[in-house]
């Protein structure tokens, strides 16, 4: 994984398969220099248990501060990414980044779970768990730190590929989580064969829970399922109070979304971190 990013080869020999495309070869190449000139960014949002709404980690959302066009989203990037092969240092960059401030924010007595978004590309690359496992010991940080978030297309596209990755991740004691849970091929089996800790409820089942019967009853059957199973729960794109009451009343054990917090760089989501506790002192 390491040898293959300084070597450089992957990304040459990846290179040859694009198609000729100026537009996305002027903004491939920009994007390669801009993991090496530190124009990626990690934004922080925050993850709290549903029922006491404290804190207990934050998912990483990397953005990419543009010299002429702004600040990117990853939609605007990451798709490109895959196709390139740039998917493999980006994501290199995107983990130690993560591992960097789940270390920080340890030090600073926030003992928090970081998930992290992994493409199915970047995952299959040999060595990958291997990788993960070093950064997480180079910052002496314990494995339930991290948490890599999958979607269901990773697991189902290149089965043995991936599966296999599973397997040496179960072995590291390093979870799993699948994104966007329910909008994919949803091919249930895999949740009985393979290592998967958490499902996180895509957001376009949260947005009609308090109106739509037909998206409360999904919800409430994805919760039973992944409780029967031993799963976690996370529901996203969480924005209005009266969502999350819902979500509590059918069992879920974490949200994330608007309501609780928007997706923000590190400093601001330090003095969101104070600015949550202070509210919980009791008024002097
Ligand atoms: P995702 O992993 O499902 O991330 C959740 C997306 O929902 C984020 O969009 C977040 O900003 C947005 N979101 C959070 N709360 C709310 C809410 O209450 N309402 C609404 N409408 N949206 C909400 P973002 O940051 O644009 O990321 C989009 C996708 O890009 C992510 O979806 C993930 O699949 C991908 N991505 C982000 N960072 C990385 C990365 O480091 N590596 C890889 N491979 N993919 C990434
Ligand atoms: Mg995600
Ligand atoms: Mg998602
Ligand atoms: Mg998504």
């Amino acid at each position: 994984y390491q040898a293959k990013r300084s070597g450089g080869h992957f990304l040459l020999h990846e290179a040859r398969c694009e198609p000729v495309d100026p537009q996305m070869l002027s903004l491939t190449a920009e994007l390669r220099s801009a993991i090496d000139r530190d124009e990626l960014m990690l934004f922080l949002q925050p993850i709290v248990k549903c029922d006491t709404r404290q804190l207990v980690g934050a998912e990483c959302l990397v953005r990419w501060r543009h010299p002429r066009r702004g600040l990117l989203p990853p939609g605007d990037f990451v798709p490109r990414a895959e196709r390139s092969g740039l998917i493999v240092p980006l994501s290199d960059w995107v983990m130690r980044e993560a591992l960097a401030i789940a270390a920080s924010l340890q030090g600073a007595g926030h003992p928090l779970r970081l998930s992290v978004n992994v493409s199915r590309r970047a995952m299959v690359e040999p060595g990958f768990a291997d990788a993960v496992s070093r950064y997480l010991a180079a910052h002496s940080l314990p494995v339930d730190r991290l948490l890599l978030e999958i979607t269901e297309e990773t697991l189902m596209l290149d089965e043995p590929g991936s599966r296999a990755v599973m397997q040496q991740l179960r072995h590291a004691g390093i979870g799993v989580a699948i994104d966007d849970f329910g909008t994919g091929y949803s091919q249930l089996a895999y949740l009985k064969s393979l290592p998967v800790g958490q499902i996180k409820i895509d957001k376009s089942f949260v947005r009609d829970v308090t109106t739509s019967p037909t998206d409360l009853a999904i919800v409430r059957a994805l919760v039973e399922l992944a409780h029967a199973l031993g799963i976690q729960v996370v529901a996203e794109g969480v924005e209005q109070e009266d969502q999350a009451q819902v979500l509590e009343s059918l069992g879920c054990d974490l949200l994330q979304g608007y309501l609780i917090g928007r997706p923000m760089p590190f400093d601001a989501f330090r003095a969101w971190i104070e600015k949550t506790e202070r509210s919980y002192l009791p008024a002097s």
